[in-house]
């Protein structure tokens, strides 16, 4: 399939289509490279858009458990919904963790969704880009909502942060009084805060565990882009489904009143932004990434250790080399 028949299909909303499309921006060949982009210009000028939500939790607080009742409850309202995947430790295990179809055995047949694995992965730049586009494809095969999900380790949460209209962090119930060691800059990314496996047992821990997340959250700064009550914790059971229908209704109000205020364009513009200089970097560092180079920065890396150079003599010496 050539780019145009590829893009044709994902414009189609033909879920083959989009797979392939995807497959094309994971793939490291320049030559796919330059159809991936080719694909992507043609898929962008469509101009359709999603709600991008960014899903993030440990292991075990029950992420596909959630993603697939929440996402069965916004195909039931008509919608359709695609699940991606941002696993940068999967590069350690060689496997897909999340977003592994056979954790989501109703959403994964529904004609209505889309679920991607995450890949085995190199690093985090790669990744990054390749979710990026993988969501821009999902906006032009005509999802109405994109999930991208991740686990709670490392900084792939920035990574989905900055590609999210909103961020959703998913909690169980902790026993005692900690903060389960959320970092405060996981908290200071979440839009909403969604203690899971409040049901049976575990209701009453999971109240507390809102309760105290609610006050830490009032504690934080005050974000330009939130209304007032937001961000905000709330209990939710992924496994009976209650406080599903009111996580939505609340990520709704949130979104009407920022679609309204000119932040959710906004907040958009900040991450092209972004993207943009993160491409630029990666760009450059890749340019590094040379026998020669390597060789030369070995070298000169010696000499200044020995103390034979300036390290910014150094530096400059290697930048100015770079071919353009
Ligand atoms: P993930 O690793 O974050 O994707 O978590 P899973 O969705 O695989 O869930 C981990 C475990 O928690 C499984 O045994 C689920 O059945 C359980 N679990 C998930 N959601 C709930 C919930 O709402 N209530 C209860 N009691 N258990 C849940």
């Amino acid at each position: 399939m050539n780019v145009g028949e590829l893009a044709a299909g994902v414009l189609a909303g033909d879920r083959r289509a989009l797979a392939r499309a995807i497959t094309r921006v994971e793939s490291a060949r320049a030559d796919h490279r330059r159809e991936a982009q080719a694909l992507l210009a043609e898929v962008a000028r469509a101009g359709r858009q999603a709600l991008r939500i960014g899903l993030s939790g440990t292991p075990g607080v029950g992420k596909s458990t959630f993603i697939e009742a929440f996402g069965m409850m916004l195909i039931a309202a008509g919608l359709r919904v695609a699940v991606l995947a941002v696993d940068p430790s999967s590069a350690r295990t060689g496997g897909s963790i999340l977003g592994d179809k056979t954790r989501m055995e109703f959403l994964s047949r529904e004609p209505m969704a889309f679920i991607r694995p995450s890949p085995s992965q190199t690093h985090l730049g790669g990744v990054a880009r390749r979710t990026r586009e993988a969501v821009a494809l999902c906006e032009g095969a005509g999802f109405d909502i994109v999930l991208i999900e991740t686990v709670g380790v490392g900084q792939s949460e920035t990574v989905v942060a900055e590609m999210a209209d909103l961020f959703v962090l998913l909690l169980a119930p902790a026993g005692g009084d900690e903060l389960q060691g959320v970092k405060r800059g996981i908290m200071e990314m979440a839009d909403l805060i969604l203690v899971n496996k409040a049901d049976g047992d575990l209701k009453r821990a999971a109240m507390r565990t809102m309760a105290d997340y609610a006050g830490a959250l009032r504690l934080l700064r005050k974000r330009p882009q939130d209304p007032p009550g937001f961000p905000k914790a709330l209990c939710v059971s992924a496994v009976t489904q209650d406080g599903l229908a009111g996580a939505w209704a609340e990520m709704q109000a949130l979104v009407t009143w920022r679609r309204e205020t000119g932040h959710f364009a906004g907040r958009r513009a900040e991450q092209a932004r972004h993207w943009f200089g993160e491409e630029v970097r990666q760009g450059l560092l890749a340019r590094l990434d040379t026998p020669d180079a390597r060789a030369q920065m070995a070298d000169l890396g010696r000499a200044v250790a020995e103390g034979r150079i300036d390290p910014g003599v150094a530096a400059a010496r290697i930048l100015d080399g770079l071919p353009g």
